[in-house]
């Protein structure tokens, strides 16, 4: 794992002692002496990690952090704040200010490098996230906004019902917990609800909490929620390997009420992003297999789904047949009416076609005015009358265009072609609908030819 560590620190001796630290475990390290040398250097490279002192001349570091917070470019960048204090309301303090951590002076080796190689882990994916989404809005979709207001909604898994209940009171304000002490059935209540987090208090009598997170974190539908451990002071060990195993934050009792819910607030909100980065990477993968004018899928996506529905009709042994349809004449429709109307009459068309044809059937637009209909078992006859009924629908209604409510007479011409007549690949078997298309053409255009048996 190669990251950039920043180390933040007044004192050069606590500088070099975490930069040596930080090297042998082949981090690239930054150093900086003051806060303003920090805010530099973050608005200048780029930054995994920084490791941030709290008191130092000028500006001290809670006032550092909150500048990095507030900052969009520099706000994703974890920060853990090194501190002599440790009174539970600098934390909170630290915490309001966004800090993701702290570790507190003299720094143990071991929690050191826990916290650093976890925190850099989470950066990178959110970092791939970021970048996929910064593509996403360079192709002019954005994310939906987040859910900021809407109330939390977070599983507590507890063993004591006294320590639920202390729990809960705290969160009360911000969340609806639910609580429960059976581990076991936990695992299915993170898979099954919404949860914005889970909360793992390690205080059962039998069983190991870690096992809970790691199942938390294998499923596929609780992997992304992030999860809290409540590990008894002292606890340090259990920490490491709850942070290796994928555990988001830590918190020691004896609980801070207060540390506790700026703690969640900060998973909360980092999931609620998260959430809205992949939610737009998704979109990015819909738009790329998707025409933007009609709203069919579009020719790459019918070129990777074409060979694997012929494989399987294949295997099978079930015909597969497709239909390529063109519309007749409709460079006239461009010359005549302009190029908006002509975007107007594909809309109708495909939505035409896209009523016409069943749900197993994939509608594609193959490109400017060309649609092809993928028809799985679908034997040559009735491939037929569907092709005939899209010409019918088609040639039956006038296309009016909105703006003028000038009526267009429209016809298309269709091609299709079966996989029983010897198709050796996807491929083929279009390029046989392809020619049975061009026929139509030739015998004077709105009229359905089939492939030569
Ligand atoms: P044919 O009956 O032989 O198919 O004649 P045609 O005029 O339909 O065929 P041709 O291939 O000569 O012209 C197709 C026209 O479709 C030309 C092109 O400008 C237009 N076209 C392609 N894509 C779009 C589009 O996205 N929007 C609009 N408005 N026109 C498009
Ligand atoms: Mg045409
Ligand atoms: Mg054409």
């Amino acid at each position: 794992m190669t990251a950039r560590i920043l180390v933040v620190d007044d004192i050069p001796a606590n500088v070099k002692l975490l930069e040596a630290r930080l090297l042998a475990e082949y981090f690239d390290v930054l150093t900086a002496e003051n806060g303003y040398e920090c805010l530099d250097i973050c608005a200048k490279a780029s930054v995994d990690v920084i490791l941030l002192d709290i008191m130092m001349p000028g500006m001290d570091g809670f006032e550092v952090c909150e500048r990095l917070k507030t900052n969009p470019k520099t706000a994703h960048i974890p920060v853990v704040m090194v501190t002599a204090l440790d009174q539970p309301t600098d934390r909170v303090r630290g915490l309001r200010c966004g800090a993701d951590d702290f570790l507190t002076k003299p720094v143990n080796d071991m929690q050191l490098m826990a916290r650093v190689k976890s925190l850099v882990r989470l950066k990178m994916l959110s970092d791939e996230l970021r970048l996929r989404a910064e593509t996403a809005r360079t192709i002019g979709i954005d994310a939906s906004a987040v859910r900021e207001d809407e109330p939390a909604s977070i599983l507590l898994v507890d063993g004591r019902a006294n320590s639920q209940e202390r729990i809960a009171r705290a969160l009360k304000p911000v969340a609806e917990i639910s609580a429960m002490s059976d581990p076991q059935a936990a695992i299915f209540e993170a898979a099954e609800g919404n949860y914005d987090l889970i909360i793992v208090n390690s205080n059962f009598d039998d069983y190991d909490p870690l096992r809970l997170c790691s199942q938390i974190r294998s499923l596929e539908r609780s992997r992304f929620i992030p999860v809290l451990l409540v590990v008894d002071a002292g606890g340090e060990a259990m920490v490491v390997r709850a942070l290796e195993l994928g555990v988001n934050d830590y918190i020691l009792r004896p609980l801070d009420p207060n540390e506790l819910l700026v703690r969640c607030l900060t998973q909360i909100r980092r999931k609620r992003l998260n959430d809205r980065l992949r939610e737009s990477v998704h979109q990015t993968i819909e738009l790329a297999v998707t025409d933007p004018l009609t709203g069919l899928n579009n020719r790459r996506y019918l070129d990777k789904h074409l060979k694997l529905l012929f494989d399987r009709a294949a295997a099978r042994g079930r015909p597969l047949s497709v239909c390529i349809t063109d519309i007749d004449r409709f460079k006239s429709v461009n010359d005549t009416y302009g190029h908006d109307a002509g975007d107007e009459v594909l809309k109708e068309f495909a939505a035409r076609v896209r009523s016409t044809v069943r749900g197993a059937d994939l509608a594609c637009r193959f490109g400017g005015e060309e649609f092809v209909v993928i028809m799985p078992d679908t034997a040559p006859e009735t491939a037929a009358a569907v092709a005939e009924r899209l010409r019918y629908v088609v040639e039956n209604q006038p296309f009016v265009l909105k703006q003028s409510g000038t009526e267009l007479k429209i016809t298309a011409s269709l091609g299709i072609a079966t996989t029983i007549h010897g198709a050796t690949s996807g491929d083929d078997l279009m390029r046989q609908a392809d020619r049975a298309l061009y026929e139509a053409k030739h015998a004077g255009r709105n009229r359905v030819v089939a492939a030569a048996a």
